[in-house]
């Protein structure tokens, strides 16, 4: 599979006028891209693409002069806008100064003042269901247009034959198609749908018989309507592009509580036909306070790789930074995932004034040498998972009622978290593999309360083969949100039961209900066994059991060491790559450039100038892996016969002879 050395090309507000001395600069830059090693560029800027919509042919000649340059190299030029989102000018002038400053069309690129008026295409915006609007979205200072309004679909399909036909860019990625608010969509077109599909008419914005109701099928297929809806709008952009043309959607942070039902993961645009998985690591790659590693969307980063390996299509990790130190580590990270990398600075966001952030270097220049590590020493990067643990992520309770509360999530991401803590190296599954083609020698499924029948059977057959670890409630509802008949607890003459969900509507306007509701809890706890089975009944979201912890290190050898995290995976010839990065880092801000920064903007608090990375850990005792070979790609790349020349180091790769795995039961 492919795997990307991307970084952003930037769209300036000085970059127009397009002049002779933009082009030069234009030309220096393409040769940065080369000379760090990337083989793509992604274009960031001018992201409301909708607003430039007077100055398209400004905007596309700097785009096809970047892709001209590119290609001198053999680089390759994405583009990357908003496929739906557009400022909003009611709110243009307004007294809460965060709100101008997340004015994207603003702060990525600006456009002559005074064009707009106030109701631009308002017959293409989404529209609240309750007062009949244009939807505002707060975080962007935004309003949405609707992928529903076939007059919207047919205007941005054309918008991207025309991308096509004058730019010459070499993939996209259409950003933003998903439903913002729980608020939308209230426009005719999405009320005809409604009617039409769900067979009832549209219920008023205060019927909580219908709104937020998880009780309420008809409420769960409506949900199931938007995230169609999501997929059918990426097939229509998929149809428009070349065929292999790559096709990149929003990053989806999918875990969130309110994700799903917005049609916010990932899955629904591949099924649309999108064939690139962008996974974007929001803020500072370390935490730039705690210097932590892992960040609360690392278990979606784990389901991406797995939507990856699934699907056979190639992932792509954004991480953002301003520094050497920081690109090396953020690359390091993708490569210990087995990702491909975008290194992304996100200066407009800083809030410092265009004098200052000139300061930081073009983000080309920021990647060092770690690109051209990769291409260096491919045979240590082309490689397969070696995980033995697989937990399994259940679609289908994220679906049916792991989304307006913290619930199915919230358990998934810690089992994820710890099990990476302790030494397990898990993969993510989508669905239940066959065990004896599997190389995965035990399977974990946290709080899948919804299973279909076929998933069931399936996890039968699993363990009748291999252990299976089960821990919070399990099997109880069908994949339609329907009570089983037959419960997983029935077949095996168990009583755990399930009491009801209570989960009655909630208003249109605070869609998101942090409130965690514990079904399994409420009956006393259990430890249910069987031969290469063990159930745990109480839901683990915050301290891992210690039984869990005891059978699972029954069948895998977990590989620990203070301050790192590993990964295994096998190379072409068959051999073991153990990956190990420092899990914490020492955070070195640049503190100069961090007392210039406007401390009123909203990312002042979020992102921070790193500028310096150590690891807090020393390097554990590599001897015991016995390893042929070390391949320390950071700072100065080198290969060793021995562990003894290794010094500290943040990230390094054990390669070891075919026949000397790790001892495993
Ligand atoms: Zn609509």
């Amino acid at each position: 599979m492919k795997s990307y050395r991307m970084a952003s090309w930037w769209l300036r507000p000085w970059h127009l006028p397009f002049n002779k001395k933009v082009r030069d600069d234009f030309r220096r830059r393409a040769s940065d891209f080369a000379q760090a090693g990337a083989d793509s560029a992604i274009i960031f800027g001018a992201h409301f693409r909708w607003d430039f919509e007077h100055e398209m042919d400004q905007i596309h000649e700097l785009i096809a002069f970047a892709a001209e340059e590119l290609a001198q190299y053999k680089i390759v030029l994405f583009d990357h806008h908003s496929t739906v989102l557009t400022c909003s000018c009611r709110r243009e002038i307004s007294s809460d100064r965060s709100a101008n400053f997340s004015n994207h069309r603003q702060v990525l690129l600006s456009r002559p003042a005074g064009s707009r008026t106030t109701d631009f295409h308002d017959d293409w915006k989404m529209l609240n269901i309750d007062d009949g609007k244009p939807v505002f979205l707060p975080q962007y200072s935004a309003e949405e247009f609707c992928f529903s309004n076939p007059d919207f679909v047919a205007a941005y399909l054309n918008y991207v034959r025309r991308l096509l036909r004058e730019t010459g860019i070499g993939g996209l990625m259409s950003d933003d198609a998903f439903y913002y608010s729980h608020r939308a969509c209230g426009c005719p077109y999405c009320r005809e749908l409604f009617c039409q599909e769900l067979g009832m008419s549209f219920p008023a914005s205060d019927d909580l018989s219908f709104w937020g109701n998880y009780e309420n099928p008809k409420y769960r297929r409506y949900l199931d309507l938007r995230r169609h809806t999501v997929t059918k709008f990426t097939a229509k952009v998929k149809s428009v592009l070349p065929t292999d043309f790559p096709l990149m959607n929003c990053c989806a942070y999918c875990m969130l509580p309110y994700s799903s039902g917005r049609g916010l993961n990932y899955r629904n645009f591949i099924a649309g036909g999108s064939n690139l998985i962008m996974q974007e690591m929001s803020g500072n790659t370390p935490d730039a306070t705690t210097g932590e590693l892992l960040s609360f969307g690392y278990p979606q980063q784990l389901y991406h790789l797995a939507l990856s390996r699934e699907h056979r299509l190639p992932c792509i990790g954004l991480g953002y930074g301003y520094s050497s130190s920081n690109a090396e580590i953020i690359w390091a990270f993708n490569k210990f995932l087995g990702s491909g990398t975008w290194y992304s600075s996100l200066v407009q966001r800083l809030g410092l004034s265009d004098r200052d952030l000139i300061r930081i270097p073009d983000d080309p220049c920021q990647l060092g040498h770690c690109f051209q590590a990769e291409k260096q020493f491919p045979e240590w990067f082309v490689s397969e998972s070696a995980s033995e643990c697989a937990v399994f992520y259940s679609n289908a309770t994220m679906e049916q009622y792991g989304d307006s509360v913290t619930d199915y999530a919230d358990d998934f991401c810690f089992v994820i978290k710890r099990c990476t803590e302790l030494g397990y190296s898990p993969d993510v599954l989508t669905s239940i593999p066959d065990p004896e083609q599997s190389r995965y020698k035990i399977l974990i499924v946290p709080s899948a309360v919804a299973l279909s029948d076929y998933e069931l059977e399936s996890l039968e057959r699993w363990h009748c083969r291999k252990p299976l670890l089960l821990l919070g409630p399990c099997g109880f509802l069908d994949e339609t949100g329907e009570p089983r008949q037959t419960t997983f607890a029935q077949r095996h003459g168990w009583q755990a039961a399930f009491p009801p969900l209570n989960r009655t509507g909630h208003p249109l306007i605070s869609p998101i209900i942090i409130q965690k509701l514990t079904p399994a809890e409420s009956e006393a706890p259990r430890v249910l066994k069987e031969f290469h089975l063990l159930w745990l009944t109480a839901r683990v979201s915050s301290e891992f059991p210690n039984a869990a912890q005891e059978f699972i290190e029954q069948f895998i050898v977990p590989i620990r060491a203070d301050g790192w995290l590993f990964r295994k995976y096998i190379d072409a010839q068959g051999r073991w790559l153990i990956h190990g990065i420092a899990s914490q880092f020492q955070v070195e801000l640049d503190r100069e450039l961090e007392k210039l920064r406007d401390r009123h903007t909203p990312m002042f608090k979020h992102l921070k100038i790193i500028r310096e990375l150590h690891p807090m850990a020393a390097i554990p005792d590599l001897r015991q892996f016995t390893p042929e070979a070390i391949l320390t790609p950071l700072e100065k790349v080198q290969v060793h016969a021995s562990c003894d020349s290794i010094k500290d180091c943040a990230y390094f790769i054990l390669r070891l002879a075919a026949t000397s795995h790790i001892n495993t039961h």
